[in-house]
This record gives C-alpha cells, structure tokens and sequence, in this order.
C-alpha cells in the first residue's frame, strides 16, 4: 500500500546506489540508466566532485534569504554569462518554474518599455513546457489541461514546421515566440537550424522576443553548451533546469541586459531559487562541462547515432526512424513502444518513452563507449526478438 497520490505510472522498481551510468535495484540488479533523471545527471550518478561540493557547503551554509548576497550564486550566474549570450541570470528550483519566469520576463520587458499589450506568447503545440497552470497552457496539449479549470490567456499555437500560420499569429498584442530548441518530450524532434534562423529573423522584424526552452536540450547535452548554437543565433530569454544541478533540483533564466532591465526589485521571488547548496553544486557541474566533455558527446553520439542507424537497416519493421543530437537520442518505432521499453528494462537497460512512439535515450554525458556497445546490444536483441 502506498501513501503517494497516484499521479505517475511507475514501474516496480527502486534502486538504492547509482554509480556513474549504473544503477543498482533493490530487487539486486545492475542496470544501465539511460535515463538519468530524464537528462538530469549530466554527470552519472554519484560524481566525485558534486559529492565533494555538496558536502563541503552542507558544512558551512545550506540556505539564506535572498534579501542577502549569495556569493556561490554570483559566481555560478558569472559563469552561465561568461559563456552564453546571457548577461543575467535569476536562479529557480525548477524548469516550470524557469519557464514561467521566462514569461513573466518577456511581459514584463514590454510593460516597461511602454507597451503594455504586448503579453500574448505563440508556441507549439504539443510542446512542453512544465506543470504550472501557466504552462500547461503555454504547451498547448489538450491532455495536460484537461480539468485545470479556466484556459490561462495569453498563448497562441502553431504546428511544428508550419511558418505561415506562426507569422499570421503575430500581432499587436505578441510579446514571444516561446519554443523548445530540440523538443524532447514530444518525441526529440530536432527543430532545423534554418528554421531556428527563420524564427530568430521574425522576431527581430516583428520587434518581439525569442525565448528558447533549453530546459532538456541545454547544458550540453547536445554537445554543444546550448542547443541553439548550432543556428548560431542569439535568443532573448532562455529558461534551464534539469542538467545544470546534476541531479539537485536548479533552474534558471538567462536573458540579455535588455530585458533584465525590466526585472526590477520586487519583480520576481524564489524562496529556495539560488540558495547556497543548489548553486555549490551548479558550479561543481558547470565547471565539469568543459570542452573535453562536449568533444566526449559528440563522439559517442556518433558512434551511437550510426549504429542504431545501422539497427534501423537490420530491423526496417521495428524501427521506423533514429533522431536526436548530441546524447539526446530518440528511438522512434513503428508502433507503440511500451513493450519495447519493457524488454529494454527486462535486459537491464533503462530508457524512456516520448510521444510519436519514441524511445528515449540519455546517457550521462561522460557515457563510456563500453557503456554504449552494451546499450546496442540489449536493443539489437529486443528488435531481434520483436521482429
Ligand atoms: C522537463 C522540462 C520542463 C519542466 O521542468 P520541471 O523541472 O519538470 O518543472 C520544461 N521544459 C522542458 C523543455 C522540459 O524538458
């Protein structure tokens, strides 16, 4: 019998160690997590150094208000700026609530420049965003609003490709094109750097803000530190989260000093958003995030990439399409893929499901090339045994 609400389909399954790209089940099993949190642990579980700086500042100081200076999160906010197009940064617990913030953000830009219309935000639909009730509308999925009470004004909805409707959207009243760079959730679809480059264009002519979700695809988890890298263009506002804590719950905004004006004191709040444990881990993980690295994801996603390809050729009936970037890979398949992901876990390989029937998979980012060949060939003998 269990006291928790019953708002997730879990599996039977709990663990009691993680190591590194393994985790350890209390029914005495090995496993090889692909999941990671769902891109949360960009360093495995237990790393050395997280460990190491978490225990260090759980001595001096776990949490002070944010009406004080917090030294490890001026420095942490330092390095997020030093290396994007960011010049400021507001932390959070969360990547809805970065989300949110993201939007509060953009309104709040035109509310100070005089325009105080200007509020509307156009997204994708069947995008995600987070769970707040803000959210869920801005995703624009008729199953995450369902029974949540009155639709929160304020989001217009195009389909993913389709341009001419997103520029018949734009109106007076637009504040920001709100998108996921890579859409993990709706089945990591990769959304084209022209495209990207296309939208960037809009909203420079159309004076509105471009705020990219980078809440899964960021952090390096597309082997570059940000996804929107590749389009090689400068967004507004970009809210993150689940990498940058390596498995402490951390989000923020990083935004341009034109918009960061408008968030003047009184603005925005977090209680916990930024406190001294959560920004000791965020520059232990940061710091980690170095060039070695992203060359380390690029090159495994290329051999992982390739050779799942490769399992598509072998397995035309069972897998229909490999996607991704970086160490964000989406396995889509010709059906529905539950079975699929239960015999990937069967045979000790965790993954996790995304719409379109895909099957994700997220290694650490220090995934090992060893650790890979085993992930294949768990996959290749379930497409052999479904075929
Ligand atoms: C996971 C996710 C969110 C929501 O993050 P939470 O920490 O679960 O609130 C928002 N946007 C994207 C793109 C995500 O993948």
């Amino acid at each position: 019998m269990s006291y928790l609400a019953k708002n997730y389909r879990r599996k039977n399954l709990s663990f009691y160690k993680g190591k590194g790209s393994f985790l350890y089940s209390n029914n005495g099993k090995k496993y090889l997590d692909f999941v990671q949190g769902i891109a949360v642990n960009s360093l495995g579980h237990s790393n050395k150094i997280l460990n190491e700086a978490l225990k260090r500042q759980s001595k001096k100081l776990w949490h002070v208000s944010n009406a004080f200076i917090i030294p490890e999160g001026e420095k942490l906010a330092k390095k997020l700026a030093k290396r994007t197009f960011a010049d400021s940064v507001i932390f959070q617990n969360s990547g809805a609530e970065a989300t949110e913030a993201a939007i509060k953000i953009a309104r709040r830009y035109f509310f100070s420049i005089g325009k105080p219309e200007k509020t509307r935000i156009i997204c994708i639909k069947n995008s995600f965003h987070g769970r707040t009730i803000a959210a869920i509308h801005a995703s624009g999925s008729k199953k995450m609003v369902e029974g949540f009470g009155p639709k929160v004004p304020g989001f217009d909805h195009f389909n993913f490709g389709d341009h001419k409707k997103l520029k018949s959207l734009i109106n007076k009243n637009t504040a920001a094109i709100m998108i996921e760079t890579v859409m993990g959730e709706g089945g990591i679809k990769v959304i084209p750097s022209w495209c990207i480059k296309a939208i960037r264009k809009i909203c420079k002519e159309k004076k509105i803000l471009l705020i990219l979700d980078e809440v899964q695809c960021g952090i390096g988890r597309s082997g570059k530190f940000f996804a929107f890298e590749y389009a090689k263009v400068k967004p507004d506002i970009v809210p993150i989260a689940k990498g940058i804590g390596g498995g402490f719950p951390i989000g923020a905004v990083l935004m341009t000093s034109k918009v960061s004006k408008a968030m003047v004191p009184g603005t925005h709040g977090s209680t916990f958003g930024g406190n001294p444990l959560a920004m000791a881990v965020g520059n232990a993980v940061i710091d980690q995030i170095n060039n070695k690295l992203l060359r380390n994801v690029n090159k495994m996603s290329e051999h992982f990439i390739s050779n799942l390809n490769i399992l598509k050729q072998k397995y035309p009936k069972i897998i229909k399409d490999v996607r991704g970037v970086g160490l964000l890979i989406g396995l889509q398949l010709c059906s529905d893929q539950t079975n699929f992901i239960k015999k990937l876990m069967d045979y000790q390989l965790l993954t996790i499901r995304a719409a379109d029937n895909v099957v994700r998979i997220l290694p650490p980012l220090n995934v090992k090339k060893s650790e890979i060949d085993i992930a294949l060939k768990i996959i290749d003998k379930v497409c052999g045994e479904l075929n």
